[in-house]
């Protein structure tokens, strides 16, 4: 099976079968401040296959390196189309790089190049990586990050509390954000123990000076027992599902019109 998805990924990569869609991020007002990319495969027969089924089958054939490419290619793209838009052009978008691409030597050189050629800038850009991948060769991987921040780039660490136990590293990396895993979003509004995580992380954030993002929020309950530890960043369901492109431009306008559109009697 895992031969057949191999091949059925490198058609869609030759033929333009792989789509990104985005999930909003949003600041503590709910203001959508950017977004995370997701990739999804549009299979002829299958539908829409979400990447759990398929990206492991890429890490292990090697493949992950040009579906990567790709992602980053797309998302550069869509941050120059977006960069004159005054909506649009603000926002910031994450992308997952999975550990076989981060470590291949020339990736560094790949970023810059893509940004370079697409026309969008390094500060609109966020890498997320997780922790495996960061304690992996933690040295080049330090120093690579390092490269890439000093071009403007920001790094998340994705999926926060889930990996190794060492938190040594953390103050050694050049990481921006720390995204809180949804596994301790979950119960959050009735477990202390997951409250007590969630702070536990956020002033770990604070001390080293990084941001904290929790994802997977999809009620109002979650985010206020998240707000209530100090964590003012989602993402999740509550604020809007990993959409296609034109749909996830929509909502940003439409927010934008809503906080432009003059203040009646009644609002006031
Ligand atoms: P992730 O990076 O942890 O991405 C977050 C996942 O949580 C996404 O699943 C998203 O759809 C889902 N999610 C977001 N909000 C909620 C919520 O409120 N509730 C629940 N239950 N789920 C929520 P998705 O899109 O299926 O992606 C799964 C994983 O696939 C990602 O996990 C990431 O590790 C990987 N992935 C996705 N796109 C790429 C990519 O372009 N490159 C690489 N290397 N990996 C990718
Ligand atoms: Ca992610
Ligand atoms: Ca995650």
């Amino acid at each position: 099976a895992s031969a057949e998805i191999e091949a059925g990924l490198r058609r869609a990569l030759a033929e333009g079968g792989l789509e990104l869609h985005f999930q909003p991020q949003v600041d503590g007002s709910g203001w959508i401040t950017g977004a995370e990319v997701l990739l999804r495969w549009r299979h002829p027969e299958r539908g829409m296959v979400p990447p759990d089924e398929f990206v492991p089958v890429a890490e292990r054939s090697g493949l992950i390196e040009a579906i990567g490419l790709w992602v980053l290619e797309a998302s550069c793209l869509q941050l120059a189309t977006w960069a004159d838009d005054p909506a649009l052009g603000n926002l910031v978008l994450g992308i997952n790089v999975s550990s076989r691409q981060f470590r291949q030597p020339e990736f560094g050189n790949q970023v810059l190049e893509t940004l370079e050629a697409c026309g969008a800038r390094a500060d609109r850009l966020k890498l997320e990586l997780t922790e495996s991948l960061l304690l992996d060769d933690p040295t080049a991987t330090a120093g690579r990050m390092r490269m890439l921040k000093s071009h403007g780039l920001a790094f998340s660490l994705d999926d926060f509390g889930t990996g190794y136990s060492s938190l040594a590293y953390l103050q050694h990396l050049p990481l921006d954000e720390i995204k809180i895993d949804q596994r301790f979003v979950r119960s959050i509004d009735r477990s202390a123990g997951d409250r007590a995580i969630a702070h536990t992380i956020v002033a770990l954030g604070d001390s080293l000076g990084l941001q904290v993002l929790a994802e997977g929020v999809e009620t109002e309950a979650q985010r206020d027992a998240l707000a209530a530890v100090g964590c003012a960043r989602y993402q999740g369901y509550l604020f809007g599902r990993p959409r296609p492109l034109a749909r996830f431009e929509a909502q940003v306008r439409e927010q934008v019109a809503r906080q432009a559109a003059p203040v009646t009697q009644d609002d006031a």
